[in-house]
């Protein structure tokens, strides 16, 4: 049997498990029946199975052969709080949570392919097949670092499948070097005594001061650093004030930052400072920054992105492996793995053209049926080409 006829007689089975996991979402952290599931299944496919990780997590060890290299598959099991929309038959039937990301799909994938690979083991090493929580915003690819994940499960590369809507239906897109941003926020607060609206000369004004703040601080965009090097600078929100005739005596501005360059976080929560306190002391107030750091950009090294190449390029035609796609702005906690890993890389699955509200975290948002086969498959193949046989 061909490795195509066995993905095949596999993806019902897959599709059985993400329809049933899609049914019953849960918010991160709280993965509590989905890691259960996991590792229930991994226990019957005859895997090493862990579940005192980290939180929910769940790590299944799969060994074969003799050699010593290691490598890393993950996967993510939490949903996102949105009322689904999809009018599916299998919807979920938990009230404002939804899996709108396709993390439901990508276990399920990943749940496969241990599958088959403790059937057919094509490779020569182990591999770790991790299933983490609370990817979305609440960072718990690093708690799994901090627990000591990589102290258990020390790897030699970190793989990651995600389905991504608006690339070619059914292309692995793999980019070498920055493939998702970092993502920073940060909250000003000016702070002056206020005064009467029309006695300005009594008192220190914190809005004049917030205005200027936002017009200067895109400096930092337009002047400070390459402009090659992408930098996004938005304020996301300004709050003050009660009514027109009182100047108020705080401000508050809020924003965010991304970019794909490490030193950038440091360079933007110094600037800031900078300006923020030039500013503060020219209009005769105070200013309080707090500086966020959110997750930091995912680049793929160029070993992994090629082995991932590699491996698509096995079962795909040329047109079907896109290496050349800018890179998005979003983020993904894989970064802290990968970072800590070192080597390896995150991989995206083409969806294809969907429409408005069917995107990633969008309340029509259905996972696309045919990457199914097509994670399967380049979970395998990934496998052989990560931990080659006869080397
Ligand atoms: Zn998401
Ligand atoms: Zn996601």
């Amino acid at each position: 049997m061909t490795q195509n006829d066995i993905v095949d007689q596999s993806t019902d089975e897959v599709i059985g498990w993400q329809r049933q996991i899609h049914q019953n979402p849960e918010p991160g952290f709280n993965e509590h029946k989905t890691a259960e599931f996991v590792a229930r299944k991994l226990n019957e496919f005859g895997l090493e199975v862990h579940t005192d990780v980290s939180a929910t997590a769940v790590v299944g060890a799969l060994k074969s052969g003799s050699s010593d290299r290691k490598v890393i598959f993950r996967a993510e099991l939490d949903a996102l709080p949105i009322q689904e929309n999809t009018g599916l038959a299998h919807s979920s039937k938990v009230d404002g949570t939804m899996h709108a990301c396709g993390h439901d799909a990508h276990s399920s994938i990943l749940l496969g392919a241990a599958k088959l690979l403790a059937e057919t083991p094509n490779f020569d090493g182990t591999i770790y097949f991790v299933f983490q929580p609370a990817e979305e915003v609440l960072g718990g690819g690093k708690r799994m670092i901090d627990d000591g994940l990589l102290d258990r499960f020390s790897a030699d590369s970190v793989y990651s499948q995600h389905n991504w809507p608006g690339v070619k239906e059914g292309a692995v897109a793999i980019a070498t070097g920055p493939m998702m941003a970092a993502v920073d926020d940060f909250t000003l607060t000016f702070k002056g005594s206020g005064c009467h609206a029309a006695m300005p000369e009594l008192g220190d004004d914190p809005v004049l001061a917030a205005a200027e703040f936002m017009t200067s601080a895109q400096r930092i965009v337009s002047r400070t650093v390459d402009p090659q090097s992408a930098l996004v600078l938005s304020f996301t929100q300004v709050h003050g004030g009660t009514i027109n005739n009182i100047v108020p005596t705080e401000m508050e501005v809020q924003g965010t930052a991304r970019f794909f360059k490490q030193g950038y976080s440091d360079h933007v929560a110094d600037t800031l400072e900078q300006i923020a306190k030039g500013i503060a002391q020219s209009h005769g107030v105070e200013f309080e920054l707090n500086y966020r750091r959110g997750y930091p950009a995912v680049i793929n090294s160029a070993v992994g992105a090629a082995k991932v190449a590699q491996a698509a390029s096995s079962f795909l035609p040329n047109n079907l492996v896109q290496t050349d796609l800018p890179p998005s702005l979003g983020c993904e906690d894989f970064s802290y793995l990968l970072n800590a890993v070192g080597d390896g890389a995150y991989i995206w699955l083409g969806a294809g053209e969907v429409g408005p509200r069917e995107g990633l975290h969008g309340d029509c948002y259905v996972f696309n049926d045919k990457l199914f086969p097509l994670g399967l498959r380049l979970w395998m193949s990934l496998a052989e080409t990560a931990l080659p046989r006869g080397t």
